[in-house]
């Protein structure tokens, strides 16, 4: 079964408007918590460079609690529904 992540929460935790870069903290609707870091281009673009999960809960897909990179392979649709939510709430 294809895991398919639904951001129900999103937080900007750090913003740096020095060098474009952010942080985003997002809840997944399965309470997997991501951090997601983002870089703002000249140009006003934002692009994903990494994403981390957050400890609280064993990894959705393959159910380790502790360092993985599955949510590598999730990072353009998580990093992408978190901008669009914290987007909205500003
Ligand atoms: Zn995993």
């Amino acid at each position: 079964m294809a895991y398919n992540p639904q951001v129900v929460e999103a937080n900007i935790v750090s913003d740096n408007t020095k060098n474009g870069l952010f942080e985003i903290v997002a809840v997944l609707k399965d309470r997997t918590k991501c951090r997601i870091g983002y870089e703002r281009t000249a140009s006003g673009e934002e692009h994903a460079t990494h994403i981390n999960r957050l400890f609280t809960a064993p990894c959705p897909v393959c159910r380790k609690d502790f360092l993985c990179s599955c949510m590598n392979n999730f990072m353009p649709t998580i990093a992408e529904q978190a901008l669009q939510l914290v987007k909205t709430k500003a």
